[in-house]
């Protein structure tokens, strides 16, 4: 019977060839585990004032867990890279503790802090090949050449740089360049990596692309990783949790969809959320049992949760937040004329395909954004919009004013 033979021959070898990849595969994982140094990172009442008296960074306190990807995000200016740059020991911090592991490390050269940082603009020799580039840090810190080898070759194989190893950076794309950036980073086999807007110079496409190869990166190295922007998407899609900073503060702690279903204050949630969160000025009312948000000529009765939560503001002002999607244009399970409905005159229509943006101006002038299903509407003609109560948030006064609606909000994390 060759043929039965043969087949059971092709059976074993498929079986064994199988066997054999599990097994280098989960061997590869627990080497990968096994060289990453795994460490938490601990900023304890962190502050900087650069000389000329400017604190850009005003007493912050963050617990960046062992294999933890966080993100920090805000606005130009914040202090988000200020805060990176005392992690690395770039910078020198004005006060309070950096813990690296278990050690301190105020006072520790950045050399011997057991990290590696990849900066915007990659930072690459460009008279060196992607091999020596890779190389170089190992080799100043006196590895010895066989070791070094295996370092590239294992770091080039993670990140599809094989068969670049002999190019200079300058033949190489931007997207490129920037792994042999990682690669540079991931050889040294750090406590944690930093990274600093590390996509910024690439175009929308390969910046989506890199940020997936990143996200695949950490999940197989689990290294601590401390990361840098001010584009919220990337936050999003990146962090295992997102720190929200403004103006040297850190405003939110959380999960992704935790900071953006939960914004703890108004400044969290218009700066989480593409087209942003509305905002309408006016105050709470009380009317029988029920409590309702007034202003800018639209009129929201609160669930009863939420009217529990406000109800030591109500006759206060305050400022309704209502994302985007939370208004419709028909009546549905989630939004009916029982919460709110609104006429709300149609001023621009962008469509997005399945989705369209709506530009649309209460009676007392005051501009909502509404992203609802694609449909034709007239522009300049008055639309009644349903909204979803629970997509409204109601705020204190003010730029930070905090999110006096939310249930619950004693587990919220703020800093
Ligand atoms: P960006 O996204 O624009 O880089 P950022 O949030 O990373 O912003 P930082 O670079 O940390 O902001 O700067 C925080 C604040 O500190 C800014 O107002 C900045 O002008 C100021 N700053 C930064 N470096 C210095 C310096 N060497 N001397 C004085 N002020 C500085």
């Amino acid at each position: 019977m060759p043929l039965t033979g043969g087949l059971s021959r092709q059976v074993v070898f498929t079986c064994t060839k199988r066997t054999i990849l599990v097994f280098l595969h989960i061997q590869l994982i627990g080497y990968m585990r096994k060289v990453c140094t795994l460490a938490e990172v601990i900023i304890k009442d962190v502050e900087k004032v650069y000389p000329g008296g400017f604190q850009a960074v005003k007493g912050i306190n963050l617990d960046i867990h062992d294999s933890e990807f966080i993100v920090l995000v805000g606005p130009s200016g914040c202090g988000k890279s200020t805060t990176l740059r005392m992690v690395a020991g770039l910078e020198e911090i004005s006060g309070g503790s950096i813990y690296i592991g278990d050690r301190v490390v105020n006072d520790v050269p950045p050399k011997d802090r057991d990290i590696a940082m990849v900066f915007q603009n990659y930072a690459l020799y460009p008279h060196m090949s992607v091999y020596k580039n890779m190389a170089f840090g190992l080799k100043l810190r006196g590895m010895n050449k066989k070791d070094i080898d295996e370092r590239v070759r294992w770091a080039s194989s993670i990140l599809g740089l094989d068969t670049l190893l002999e190019r200079k950076p300058k033949a190489l794309s931007g997207g490129q360049r920037q792994r042999v950036a990682v690669g540079r980073a991931i050889v040294r086999q750090p406590a944690a990596f930093l990274f600093d807007e590390p996509l910024s110079n690439l175009d929308a496409k390969l910046r989506v692309e890199t940020r997936a190869e990143l996200k695949r990166l950490h999940h197989k190295l689990q290294t601590t990783t401390i990361y840098v922007t001010h584009d919220q998407e990337e936050a999003m899609t990146l962090g295992d949790r997102v720190v929200v900073m403004s103006e040297g503060l850190i405003q939110q702690v959380d999960a992704p969809l935790t900071v953006y279903e939960r914004p703890v204050n108004r400044f969290v949630a218009g700066f989480l959320g593409t087209p942003p969160m509305n905002f309408i000025e006016g105050a709470l009312e009380g009317n029988g049992g029920d409590v309702f948000f007034k202003g800018g000529g639209v009129s929201v009765k609160l669930s009863t949760a939420q009217a529990e939560q406000v109800a030591g503001h109500v006759g206060q002002k305050a400022t309704m937040g209502l994302r985007p999607e939370g208004l419709f244009l028909h009546a549905n399970e989630h939004a009916n004329d029982e919460a709110c409905t609104a006429e709300l005159e149609v001023n621009v229509i962008e469509p997005l395909g399945d989705t369209m943006d709506m530009f649309l101006d209460t009676s007392e002038g005051d501009r909502l954004v509404a992203r609802v299903k694609a449909e034709h509407i007239d522009l300049g003609s008055k639309v009644k919009m349903y909204v979803d109560i629970s997509k409204v948030h109601i705020f204190e006064p003010g730029t930070y004013g905090k999110n006096i609606s939310l249930v619950g909000a004693e587990e919220a994390v703020t800093a």
